[in-house]
């Protein structure tokens, strides 16, 4: 057993006052024509301003409404939700809110510089050119600038979301599957970035993965989804120190969060929890 410990509420905050992300009792229905679904029944989730929680969950548990919610493109059928005290509408209009999304689109007319530079301009905010620079460096993207959306790889073209994502330094950061479709040293070593980048200004991140390991690797906690209606299962705590460092990805502590997670999600046996 290690240190860590695991709680079956949805995370009471760390902090006294803590604000954070705030979903109470969340129920999200989706109506098309006769058919309706129930992505989302009465889900709880609590983090701390400036904590990373990541969400792990099977296909269609409703990770991504959850984060469509939070950024504003969807709205709630029932029940609450805040981030540092602000409506999603509000998030989003003070600018302090970047995210990356799988299929969040690049402007295929602007160059990989140019779609970076977009939050800055939608922001009516200063360019900061030095900082655009340092991300086109972070993201490995150098020699690209001037490239289009359709010069690049499927990869490259995420580095780019996600050096959108951070340009303008923003303190809620909300990242679906942003590494979904990276080879495994590129996904690593971007992981790393992003724990540097998040260390010097610690956002409050929503990081939704199918990656186990990275998911403990980042977080603070790691919400468990169960489908169908999706509601959070349980919360990780990951009380592994900072900063995170690569060979902590080899300790016993590290391998025993993860097996946690994996039975949490596939079960004791390792086959998918059986649905009821
Ligand atoms: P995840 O990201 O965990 O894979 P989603 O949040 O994308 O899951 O979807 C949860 C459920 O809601 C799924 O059953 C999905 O088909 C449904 N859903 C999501 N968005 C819509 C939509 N715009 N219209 C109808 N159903 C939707
Ligand atoms: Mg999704």
């Amino acid at each position: 057993m290690t240190q860590s410990s695991t709680t079956t509420d949805a995370g009471a905050p760390l902090a006294e006052g803590g604000t954070g992300i705030r979903i109470d009792g969340l129920t999200k229905t989706f109506t098309t024509g006769r058919r309706s679904v129930t992505a989302l029944q009465d889900t709880d989730l609590h983090t701390d301003r400036g904590s990373f929680l990541a969400l792990l969950g099977p296909s269609g548990c409703g990770k991504s409404t959850i984060l469509r919610i939070l950024a504003d493109l969807e709205t709630p059928t029932t029940g609450e939700v805040r981030v540092d005290g602000k409506t999603p509408h509000e998030l989003r209009a003070s600018g302090e809110l970047g995210i990356a999304f799988q299929d969040h689109a690049l402007l295929p007319w602007r160059s990989v510089r140019s779609n970076i530079r977009l939050p800055f301009e939608v922001a009516g905010r200063r360019v900061d050119d030095a900082y655009i620079d340092e991300l086109i460096a972070l993201v490995g993207l150098q020699g690209f600038e001037k490239a289009r959306p359709a010069q690049l790889s499927g990869g490259m073209r995420q580095r780019v979301s996600i050096a959108r994502a951070l340009a303008l330094k923003p303190s809620v950061l909300l990242l679906d599957e942003p590494f979904g479709a990276l080879d495994d040293m590129t996904r690593q070593n971007l992981n790393l970035e992003l724990l540097r980048i998040w260390s010097e200004k610690p956002a409050t991140t929503l990081l939704v993965t199918h990656g186990i390991s990275e998911a403990i690797f980042l977080s603070d906690r790691v919400a468990v989804m169960s489908p169908r209606p999706g509601r959070v299962k349980e919360i990780i705590e990951v009380d592994l120190a900072r900063p995170r460092t690569p060979e902590m990805q080899r300790t016993p502590e590290f391998h025993a969060l993860v097996d946690r997670a994996s039975e949490l999600l596939f079960g004791a046996d390792g086959r998918a929890a059986a649905e009821s």
